[in-house]
């Protein structure tokens, strides 16, 4: 049984082998990595999504071509855009115009193409729903929130715009009751789980499992149809399954 994990960035532990356990999302954060994820995507083509994208942590980093670079890349095996999105926390928040830019620029990309897309958000909400309202549920692909953190209500108001909702290891640590009344509302086809991680999945496989854990006893959903459900979002969330496949 494979382990969907629906936000990742494995392609940075250089290590191959053990790959071809796991299913992932794997994502670029800027255009040094675009060619590693690329080489990823076409070794393990069963098991590596491959998303390509600007974080807002490095749009001071680009050139003025990052954009047509961007969309030489997204053609591969069945690709989609991230990690993208806005950070508003005191560190980051002083490009905010350029991070908006940026975010805008991609989300116009996934929809001339039809591209689900992977979005950080980080103390930012009230703009990143504006934003996403513009765009969505008009683009004939998805987005999600990756290691989701915000409110009921935020979580409510993106779900009208078919977003999807990704949960990391915070789910497991103290103080994360937001987090989990979040996953306990969430809708069951809108349920995606993560690592975040940038190891091998080897090294985090444990943790996974756990998460799977933690997850099913919130849902009340048992454990070996939540990966099974999981592993479906995010086909779906991916379209690597069809709307005729899924039977809508
Ligand atoms: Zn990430």
């Amino acid at each position: 049984m494979f382990i969907f994990d629906a936000h990742n960035h494995v392609w940075e532990s250089g290590k191959k082998d053990t790959i071809g356990d796991c299913m992932c999302i794997c994502n670029g954060t800027k255009p040094a990595d675009w060619n590693d994820v690329k080489q990823l995507g076409m070794a393990f083509p069963e098991n590596v999504i491959p998303f390509f994208g600007v974080h807002p942590w490095f749009v001071d980093t680009i050139t003025d071509n990052w954009l047509s670079e961007l969309k030489e890349y997204l053609p591969v095996n069945q690709s989609g855009i991230g990690e993208i999105g806005l950070d508003g926390s005191s560190l980051r928040r002083k490009n905010m115009r350029k991070q908006e830019r940026i975010f805008t620029s991609q989300l116009e990309a996934a929809a001339e193409l039809s591209l689900p897309v992977s979005i950080h958000c980080v103390s930012a909400w009230g703009k990143i729903v504006s934003i996403l309202r513009h765009f969505y549920p008009q683009v004939h692909a998805a987005f999600m929130i990756h290691s989701f953190s915000g409110s009921e209500e935020i979580m409510n108001e993106l779900v009208k715009l078919g977003g999807y909702f990704s949960f990391s290891f915070s789910l497991m640590r103290d103080k994360s009751e937001k987090i989990r009344r979040c996953l306990e509302h969430v809708p069951v086809d809108r349920l995606l789980l993560e690592s975040d991680s940038s190891q091998s999945p080897d090294s985090y496989r444990d943790q996974m499992v756990r998460l799977y854990t933690a997850a099913s006893g919130i849902k009340g959903i048992d454990l070996h149809e939540m990966y099974r459900l999981i592993l479906r979002n995010g086909s779906v969330f991916t379209n690597r399954i069809t709307p005729r496949q899924r039977g809508s």
